[in-house]
């Protein structure tokens, strides 16, 4: 390749942040903040998915600073918005709160002062647990201290104008007739029922009548109620349509991404925020959503129906959820427990590679991220976490803690804290999801026919020594290099590149009957 300049660490995300102010050289606007936002949705349990919104935006604010800008990414919760479906984990009578701001309905565990607040700091909770600090904007305050006032006057002075633009831009007509404003009744309680007839500018106050909607095919009749809410005070939020410009106006908002479904809202948010309020809208990536599969899977087979950062943080580092959120901007991704295993070695490896400064720093550099910025550690020698599973499966029972660490000080691996947290998740790992799955491995003919004699050696080693000997002997005479036939031996027997001493690692631990019967697979 080229000698392409390297920007910050390398990776997208600093390429990202370099754009970011690039533009704002163009359009002459002050350097001294440059604001990254996210949000939150409040009305439904966290899962991995929701987490990368925050983390992206985190990681994007940091790579600004590094470029020596000053910046802060902040959360805004929509927690003005109504329930529109009970979660199955939430008690069948919150049936009751449907079409309520989720800031108005009591928190159904009885722990926090509402259900958003509940949602909200669940997610708070893991991104803490990841390192990524944020200054939080709850929609309800915001709304009830009037932050947005300026905003929600000229878009809905201007109502008519707008409510064209929309149906010009996504073909939805509906804002022809009603306001994109939705009062809270005062009568029900209910958010979108509602429909906002007429606005005064004078006095900040939105005519309404409670008629009724129709939402995910269900529909709710109106109370009938006729009123007025004053756009001031948390009596009413703006249509998704224009709220993110009002947003983006009111809190100088310099970067936000937005997943693919809501590609058409941004672009009329767009027009607003340039055309209605007089702001250069901010820059936009577009990212794929992540998939719910095994969230139902898991669902199914375990009974646990979300799969959230805290289930992961059970198996995996946060550093490890972190990789796997950052790693590319673009295109679906399945997200699975299975990833686990494959992840934490991935984190290691990064690490051993940042600080020796090999491999691609478009990949490398994400390890500073996944930490931060700050004082990303060393690696010295990793431990495969195929093999923290593996030993979990083969340890006596109630003394598995004591079996692994013996056994890892023997192949030479260090035992500290860290480690003793690893073999936590490994044993969590195994007792959920058993041992990760070995892929197929195709081998060529030379090695199958080194690992063939492999196996024969197995069967006839009278010691751990003499194995190991044989394991070289085979690769040399089939003209291999013996790391390279080591490689393929993990892969078969871990599903992994690497591994403890395997003279001893296979007589020891793994078995010689169970080794045999793996490797034997490539005779003939
Ligand atoms: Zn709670
Ligand atoms: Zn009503």
């Amino acid at each position: 390749m080229a000698t392409r300049q390297k920007i910050g660490f390398g990776t997208w995300i600093d390429m990202l942040a370099y754009r970011i102010v690039e533009r704002e050289k163009e359009l002459k606007r002050s350097l001294n903040m440059l604001r990254t936002e996210a949000g939150i949705a409040a009305s439904g349990f966290v899962h991995i998915g929701s987490m990368s919104d925050s983390v992206r935006a985190y990681a994007v604010s940091l790579a600004i600073k590094n470029l020596g800008y000053n910046s802060e990414m902040v959360q805004f919760a929509d927690d003005m918005d109504g329930l529109r479906s009970v979660p199955a984990e939430v008690p069948r009578e919150f049936e009751k709160h449907l079409l309520k701001p989720v800031s108005l309905i009591p928190d159904p565990f009885g722990c926090d002062e509402s259900y958003a607040v509940h949602m909200e700091n669940m997610l708070l909770d893991a991104l803490e647990k990841a390192g990524v600090e944020t200054k939080l904007y709850r929609g309800y305050e915001m709304y009830g201290r009037g932050v947005l006032k300026e905003q929600i006057t000229a878009i809905l002075s201007q109502w008519r104008a707008i409510g064209e633009k929309i149906e010009e831009m996504t073909g939805q007509s509906k804002f022809k007739k009603v306001l994109p404003y939705f009062p809270l009744c005062a009568s029900c309680g209910r958010i979108y029922t509602t429909h906002a007839l007429s606005f005064e500018p004078e006095t900040g106050r939105v005519h309404y009548v409670c008629k009724g909607v129709e939402i995910k095919k269900r529909s709710f009749t109106g109370c009938g109620y006729e009123g007025e809410a004053e756009i001031s005070k948390a009596d009413g939020k703006l249509s998704w349509k224009v709220e993110w410009a009002a947003r983006w106006a009111a809190l100088d908002i310099r970067f936000e991404a937005y997943g693919k479904d809501l590609a058409d809202s941004v672009k009329v948010n767009d027009w607003v925020c340039k055309n209605i309020l007089g702001y250069e809208p901010p820059y936009h990536v577009q990212y794929e959503l992540f998939l719910d599969e095994t969230r139902r899977k898991i669902s199914k087979s375990r009974g646990v129906s979300v799969f959230t950062p805290s289930a992961w943080y059970r198996y995996g580092s946060p550093q490890s959820l972190m990789l796997l959120l950052l790693k590319r901007i673009k295109g679906t991704r399945v997200i699975s427990p299975s990833m686990i295993p494959s992840l934490m070695d991935e984190v290691d490896r990064l690490g051993q590679q940042f600080h020796s400064g090999s491999g691609d720093p478009r990949k490398t550099g994400l390890y500073a991220y996944i930490y931060g910025l700050k004082n990303p550690p060393k690696i010295t020698k990793p431990i495969p976490y195929n093999l923290l599973v593996f030993l979990a499966s083969v340890a006596p029972a109630s003394k598995e803690r004591e079996f692994i660490q013996a056994r890892l000080k023997k192949y030479g691996y260090k035992v500290d804290d860290e480690t003793l947290q690893r073999i936590e998740m490994a044993l969590n790992y195994y007792r959920d999801f058993g041992k990760p799955s070995v892929p197929v491995v195709e081998l060529d003919h030379v090695s199958r026919k080194a690992v063939a004699e492999v196996a024969e050696a197995i069967n006839k080693a009278g010691s751990p020594e003499e194995l190991q000997s044989a394991i070289f002997e085979a690769a040399r005479r089939n003209g291999l290099d013996p790391p390279e036939l080591f490689k393929t031996l993990y892969r078969l027997l871990l599903g992994q590149e690497s591994g403890p001493r395997l003279g001893v690692f296979i007589l020891e631990d793994y078995g010689r009957e169970r080794a045999y019967s793996v490797l034997s697979k490539y005779l003939s």
